[in-house]
C-alpha cells in the first residue's frame, strides 16, 4: 500500500506557485487556489457542496461555458482572416504571372 506524506498534492494547472498568496482555499480539503473561480469549480466537482457552494459552482460553470464560447468565436474569426489573407495573397501572386 502506498503511503503519501500528508502534504502531497498532485501537480495541476491551477497550483499556486511558491511565494504567491492563494486567493482562495478549499473549505473541505484546504487545497489552495489562485482564484475563487477555480476554488468554486473544485468544490463542486470534488466534494459534496452545500447549497451556497453549489450556487457558486453553477455560476463558475456558466462563466467557463461563456469563456469557452468566446474562445471558439475568436478561433473562427482568426481562421476566417487567415483564409481570406491566403486567398488574397494567392490571387496577388497569380496576378503577377498572368
Ligand atoms: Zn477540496
Amino acid at each position: 500500500m502506498t503511503d503519501y506524506a500528508p502534504t502531497f498534492r498532485p501537480a495541476r494547472d491551477t497550483a499556486v506557485p511558491d511565494g504567491e498568496t492563494p486567493a482562495a482555499t478549499c473549505p473541505h480539503c484546504e487545497c489552495p487556489f489562485r482564484s475563487e473561480h477555480a476554488r468554486d469549480l473544485h468544490v463542486g466537482e470534488r466534494h459534496e457542496p452545500s447549497d451556497g457552494e453549489r450556487e457558486r459552482y453553477e455560476a463558475a460553470l456558466e462563466r467557463e461555458r461563456d469563456d469557452l464560447w468566446l474562445f471558439h468565436a475568436k478561433a473562427v474569426v482568426a481562421l476566417g482572416v487567415i483564409y481570406a489573407a491566403t486567398v488574397v495573397l494567392y490571387m496577388a501572386v497569380l496576378g503577377t504571372f498572368f
